[in-house]
């Protein structure tokens, strides 16, 4: 990858340009860090794991008519997608209590959510990610309201799909992260990746609180058995997926 040029470093992606300005490759890193980047360390495999995870997803809401910016993996660690802006948002979907939306409310942890709840991040490490309002966002121009309604009306519906796949792994859905980005037309675009890192799943085969969470908090909370938890969610997301296709 020496002869193609380095567009930009995050936390967990490396993103570089191609020949083809419309297309970037997102290179996928085994560092992790959690708490605004304060904890940091690796999870081996990880950049294999959540690339395939991703696009075994991406493939999948793809097929349901889900615009995304994947277009194929070319190496176990790489992706090609669409070159897009991000958004400057981090669109979270939530189906069960967890995380900030307990401490901040008061919610207990597992409490089911009458409703799937949608929320809107600002993406900015320095600030610390607040959570922002409707007029907030179009105080600070981010969307449009035409763009922010059809943020909210894909999110849901991502979050119905990967619900009904998630099931089909022996997986609860709690809630997960999303980013999207505008393509040279304006086309709205699914981007970034869904993985472990980006959502909480619980295995349906545990109940003990610690036992049955397979994504990251492992990693922020010091659960241990990060790697082996990982490798789980890519084996039953595999499974189904392929059992899905061969239909
Ligand atoms: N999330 C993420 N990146 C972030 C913040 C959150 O992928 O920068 C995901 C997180 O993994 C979880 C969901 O979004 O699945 C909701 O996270 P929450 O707001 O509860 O934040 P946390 O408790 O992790 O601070």
């Amino acid at each position: 990858m020496s002869e193609v040029e380095k567009l930009y470093e995050g936390k967990a992606k490396i993103v570089y340009a191609t020949k083809d300005p419309d297309i970037l490759l997102a290179y996928f890193k085994d560092d992790a860090t959690a708490f605004n980047a304060q904890k940091r360390g690796q999870i081996q495999g990880k950049g294999e794991v959540n690339c395939q995870i991703s696009a075994w997803l991406y493939q999948y809401l793809g097929e349901k008519g889900i615009p995304t910016h994947y277009i194929d993996q070319p190496e176990p660690t790489q992706m090609r997608v669409r070159a897009v802006k991000i958004i400057p948002l981090e669109v979270v979907v939530r189906n069960i209590a967890a995380g900030s939306l307990c401490r901040q409310t008061g919610l207990p942890l597992g409490q089911a959510l009458t409703e799937p709840l949608v929320e809107f991040y600002l993406k900015n490490d320095e600030l610390g990610d607040p959570l922002l309002t409707r007029d907030r966002i179009f105080a600070l121009n981010i969307v449009t309201p035409g763009q922010l309604d059809r943020l909210k009306t894909l999110a849901l519906e991502i979050n119905q799909y990967l619900q009904e796949f998630f099931n089909a792994c022996g997986i609860t859905l709690v809630d997960f992260k999303l980013e999207f980005g505008l393509d040279r037309d304006q086309k709205l675009l699914l981007a970034d990746e869904i993985s472990p890192d980006t959502c909480r799943l619980w295995n349906r085969d545990e109940s003990d609180p610690q036992k049955r969470v397979m994504d990251k908090d492992r990693f922020r909370l010091d659960l241990g058995q990060i790697e082996a938890a990982y490798q789980q969610v890519l084996q039953r997301v595999g499974e189904t997926f392929t059992r899905q296709n061969a239909n």
